[in-house]
């Protein structure tokens, strides 16, 4: 008999989600040790460290160029700024006095100061600063190994394996084989650090900050990364194993759907575009948002940042997420939508007043205008990470062009505020939901108001028939096909296109394949779906003659 293995489960923070499973291959660094040793000629050890410098800017330089081609601009930066953090002066001090004052090789004075500014990054309160002390550490191996005439080290992978490491610097990430490494795993790191942005743009199940203990043990055993949940199993049992290897089975097959549609722009066969966007809740969505092939994210619902807390999130938790976001785009389009609490959605702490009627109550841009401040700090977050990446901000259940006006004044007044206080902030396009049927009847006013709308098809239904979108009961009258909501559609398009912006729907209707054709014909700018839907309706759209579709069409519900 073989003796019973245990499963063993770890719990980490997902930054990619996905299912890798495989061998195990635990990376540790070599550690260089460096020996201290008394130099005579403390100058020419200051030229040698120098020397060492000016290579590990060459090395830089070629690591930026090499992640621009594979994962865009924004995450190609980190490696500008690694060159910075080399130029910065009292870096660059710290090691030429250690050499000078102690009369000391190189690779120690560049130890030396490499462990002190990581350890002065690793103990600041800032969650973003505290992920710098990889940075610091990773430029530091790079010096040492210029100095000694090596490479850095590379991580060498035979074979597809989950790597399992205590840390992983940005340029061990990128330099990766992506098509040996299935994922990564380490006992350390932060959602913010830029391996974890550079892991999302990669697009490989990781886990950051599992806690487990990394010895030889596990190396070579069977792992399973679940990035939908942040587990990490060892050794699973066969039951785990079954059902997992069935969900990566599913994923498998929807891969191939998107090899086939990937990088295919979504056009109809007379020649019609439209924008296919992701709706997400959470930073973990973004996996699939990429995976997905999405051209942007049409809806970010922002109010799950308040619903995952107990408390009010600061300005500044809220920008780092906004920014990764961003970050994570690229070039690519980030509609954020202003927190849309109440109704379904409600979130303890607001002390909301018990309401008879919540859908019709005080939710969304109702708090926001009854409460400044709450809105402020999130208008904060948002213009400071619009600086980051091109980012456009949503405001929710809006029904006057008074409300309208309202929000552009106070957005304004926070743009200022930043601007007075020297903090950097873009010019994010600013739109609406139309979700209700006064902002549909009157959406010719309100296009002359504002950037873009959106059309929330899940709210905008239960107004106009009157079904709650709680009430199961209700489902045999609520026809989301119904005249009136289709109908509705079109105009508030029409009116978009007359004032010149953009019209979009981030509901649920907007991934119904019943009703694209129609979308297409009715002109619809962009459709916001759940990314899992993008590329079957990419493929719709692909097999589309809008023309040939308008001569016989709208006859059930004109
Ligand atoms: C909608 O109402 O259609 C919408 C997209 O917003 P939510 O579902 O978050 O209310
Ligand atoms: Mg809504």
């Amino acid at each position: 008999m073989f003796p019973e293995v245990e499963m063993k489960i770890y719990k980490g923070k997902s930054v990619f989600g996905g299912i890798a499973i495989g061998k195990i291959q635990v990376y540790g660094k070599g550690e260089k040790r460096v020996k201290r040793t008394k130099v005579e000629d403390t100058e020419a050890e200051i030229l040698r460290y120098r020397q060492a410098a000016r290579e590990a800017m060459d090395q830089l330089k070629v690591l930026y160029e090499k992640a621009l081609q594979e994962v865009g601009e924004a995450n190609a930066a980190i490696f500008e700024i690694h060159r910075m953090m080399l130029e910065d002066g009292d870096y660059q001090e710290s090691i030429e006095n250690i050499i000078h004052i102690q009369e000391v090789n190189a690779e120690y004075a560049v130890a030396q100061t490499g462990d002190n500014f990581a350890q002065m990054f690793a103990s600041m309160e800032d969650d973003y600063m505290r992920g710098r002390a990889a940075d610091v550490r990773d430029i530091s191996e790079r010096l040492l190994a210029a100095l000694q005439g090596e490479e850095a080290e590379k991580i060498s992978v035979r074979e597809p394996v989950i790597i399992v490491a205590e840390d992983l610097a940005p340029s061990e990430t990128v330099q990766l084989d992506k098509d040996r490494v299935l994922s990564f795993v380490t006992v350390h790191g932060s959602l913010n650090s830029h391996t974890a942005i550079l892991a999302r743009t990669i697009g490989i199940p990781a886990l950051v900050g599992t806690g487990l203990s990394l010895d030889d043990t596990i190396d070579g055993k069977t792992g399973i990364v679940d990035g939908t949940d942040g587990t990490f199993y060892v050794e699973p049992d066969e039951e785990t194993l079954s059902r997992l290897q069935k969900a990566r089975q599913e994923e498998l097959l929807k891969k191939e759907l998107f090899q086939t549609l990937k990088g295919k722009e979504n056009i109809t066969l007379d020649g019609q575009n439209i924008l296919l966007y992701a709706n997400i809740g959470n930073m973990k969505d973004l996996a699939a948002v990429l995976q997905n092939d999405a051209g942007g994210i049409g809806l970010f619902r922002s109010e799950f940042i308040y619903l995952e807390r107990d408390d009010f999130p600061s300005e500044e938790e809220q920008f780092k997420i906004y920014r990764t976001v961003a970050e994570t785009m690229g070039k690519k389009r980030v509609v954020i939508r202003t927190l849309d609490i109440g109704a379904d959605k409600q979130c303890g702490y607001f002390k909301m007043e018990k309401e008879e009627n919540p859908a019709m109550g005080c939710r969304a841009i109702r708090i926001c205008l009854t409460r400044p401040e709450i809105f402020k700090t999130q208008l904060r977050a948002l213009f400071r990470a619009s600086a980051f990446g091109k980012i456009a901000i949503m405001y929710p259940m809006i029904t006057s062009v008074w409300e309208v006006r309202k929000i552009k004044e106070i957005a304004e007044e926070v743009r200022e505020e930043l601007k007075g206080q020297g903090i950097a902030c873009g010019k994010p396009e600013q739109g609406i939901m139309i979700e209700t049927p006064a902002a549909a009847i009157i959406s010719d006013q309100l296009a002359r108001e504002v950037d873009f709308f959106s059309i929330g098809t899940n709210d905008l239904t239960q107004y106009l028939l009157a079904v709650d979108r709680q009430n199961r009961a209700l489902d045999e009258f609520c026809d989301t096909h119904h005249p009136a909501i289709l109908r509705m559609i079109e105009t508030v398009v029409e009116n978009a296109h007359r004032a010149g912006i953009r019209a979009g729907i981030c509901g649920e209707l907007g991934a119904d394949p019943e009703l694209t054709r129609d979308f297409l014909a009715m002109g619809v700018d962009e459709l916001s779906v759940s990314p899992g839907r993008i590329l079957p309706i990419r493929k719709i759209v692909l097999e589309t003659d809008v023309s040939e579709y308008k001569k016989d069409w709208r006859k059930s519900w004109k």
